[in-house]
């Protein structure tokens, strides 16, 4: 890979730009010793940066040319190649108020640093080969990480769990093209008798492999940003209610007058190791008020968009126009549609809801219930759920009721069981999160699926040893072994100022 490793030293503020306790300035490069040594005095008024250890830290003061006083810190010097960028690297602890720290700042600047892109320490990390690509996503990931699990997932990969998975599959794909190489170079030595048969169990197993990391890659991608959920039903069912309920405080303006959510409100809602985020919609109804339409409009749009629908009803309430409105719209939608006030007198059960899907839909609908529901004798429970078969989606009815936080915790266990195969955990999996390496996974399943294809047709063997080789480019790209300056300079931009 040819990327040019700039030499030049760089400098930011590492810590938030808000008035804290403490704010680091981080100097890396060539000169960074150097460079703070001139803005630089220990207790006893001396310049002696330069002949600190690596790896020690030093109390002093940050002082302007002619000498006048700027702020009293704590300098850690860390010398190349021990380092987080592997280059002479000098930490200035100063206060954390923002004038300060880009005072000292344009101290450094004027002292001969440049100013870093967002990302470049870790771009450096990467360029000067102390990380690979994985790993340094794995560094922005930990940083913007909402949940524990995508903590844990991205320290996980910080650790090596991404490219260790990653080099594994890449050296059983090097062996084959390697053996294939070898043997048609020196065909006496070397029989490619019997080769097709293992390496077609080979790629079937490196096949497996690559499904299963893809597979995890949506459970992944929930659990990392989040569900993106959307709380969609006509004015005054309860829908405030539920977005309270969930989030656990009062933000949705909880009324009896018809209409009073006029926009969405948003919000992330971490249910354990998942998060919602959670959009309530203005109440969905055939309205003439334009303010309210504002919000029905981009409810649709939204709804549209959303992983998952929780579709609340009235359940004291006949059906109406409104309702089938909203049924039209979730019907190929992955949904939960709450029969809410459950505690009043029911006039809508899921029978009748399934009855008006059948009437909007014409199709043929039936409600089902699923064998986890089955209690410990094998016979039926009273359902907390029922599936709506027939539909193109996964759509489940449940009661609930939020004025008395009824149904709750039943239908946060459903959505987990609607969105995530099997046990979340947090041990062995590797969990694929970043769509950057989905789609490199899925272009080196798409090679091997044509390697297989090549030996069931008996092409020669130098057909599937080219996609052999796009496979093993392919997975080199989560890692950085293929990748391109412009992938590079892409990937780092996205980092903060001083990581
Ligand atoms: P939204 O317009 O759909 O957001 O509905 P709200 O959450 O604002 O609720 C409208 C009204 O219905 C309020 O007076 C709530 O107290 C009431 N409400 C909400 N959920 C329930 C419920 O499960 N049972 C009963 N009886 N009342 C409810």
């Amino acid at each position: 890979m040819e990327v040019c490793v700039k030499k030049d030293t760089i400098a930011a503020i590492a810590t938030a730009m808000s008035d804290s306790g403490i704010g680091i300035i981080r100097v890396s490069g060539d000169e960074a010793v150097e460079i703070v040594d001139k803005i630089y005095q220990n207790a006893q008024g001396a310049k002696i940066l330069k002949n600190y250890e690596s790896h020690t830290i030093h109390y002093g003061f940050i002082v302007e040319e002619d000498g006048t006083f700027v702020d009293e810190v704590i300098i850690s010097v860390m010398l190349a190649p021990r380092s987080y960028t592997m280059e002479d690297t000098v930490e200035i602890n100063c206060h954390g108020g923002v004038l300060m720290m880009q005072k000292i700042l344009s101290l450094v600047m004027k002292a001969g640093a440049r100013i870093a892109e967002p990302g470049e320490f870790t771009k450096r990390a990467f360029l000067n080969g102390r990380i690979d690509l994985s790993k340094a996503e794995a560094v922005m990931d930990i940083i913007h990480a909402k949940n524990e699990f995508a903590l844990q997932s991205s320290v996980k990969q910080l650790k090596g769990s991404v490219s260790d998975k990653i080099k594994e599959l890449r050296e059983k794909i090097l062996y084959e093209i390697a053996f294939i190489e070898s043997a048609l170079d020196d065909p006496e030595h070397i029989s490619l008798e019997g080769y097709d048969e293992r390496l077609m169990h080979e790629s079937e197993d490196i096949l497996v492999e690559l499904h299963k990391l893809s597979d995890s890659a949506s459970d992944g991608k929930m659990l990392k940003e989040g569900i993106h959920t959307v709380i969609v039903g006509k004015p005054n069912v309860g829908k405030s209610s539920l977005l309270n309920i969930l989030a656990g405080k009062e933000r949705a303006i909880v009324t009896d007058v018809a209409g009073t959510t006029r926009d969405t409100l948003e919000e992330t809602i971490v249910l354990g190791n998942i998060t919602l985020n959670m959009i309530d919609t203005a109440g969905i109804r055939n309205t003439e008020d334009i303010v309210e339409k504002i919000g029905v409009e981009k409810a649709r749009k939204i709804s549209k968009e959303a992983d998952l629908i929780l579709y609340v009803m009235d359940a004291s309430l006949p059906l109406d126009e409104s309702d089938m409105d909203i049924i039209k719209m979730i019907v190929d939608k992955k949904a939960v549609i709450l029969l809410n006030k459950s505690d009043l007198e029911e006039w809508v059960n899921e029978q009748s809801v399934v009855d008006a899907m059948k009437d909007v839909t014409s199709m043929d609908l039936k409600l089902t219930q699923e064998d986890d529901c089955l209690n410990s004798e094998g016979t039926k429970d009273i359902l907390p759920y029922q599936k709506i078969e027939g539909l193109a989606n996964t759509v489940y009815i449940m009661k609930t009721s939020t004025k008395e936080a009824c149904g709750i915790d039943i239908l946060t266990s459903l959505i987990k069981s609607m969105f995530f195969h099997g046990q979340i955990t947090y041990n062995d999996e590797v969990y694929i999160t970043n769509i950057r390496h989905k789609e490199a996974i899925f272009d080196a399943a798409k090679s091997m699926a044509e390697v297989k294809k090549s030996l069931k047709m008996n092409m020669p063997e130098d057909f599937y040893s080219i996609d052999l080789m796009s496979a093993y480019a392919s997975l080199g790209l989560i890692i950085g072994e293929e990748v391109e300056d412009d992938l590079v300079n892409e990937i780092f931009s996205k980092f903060c100022m001083g990581k």
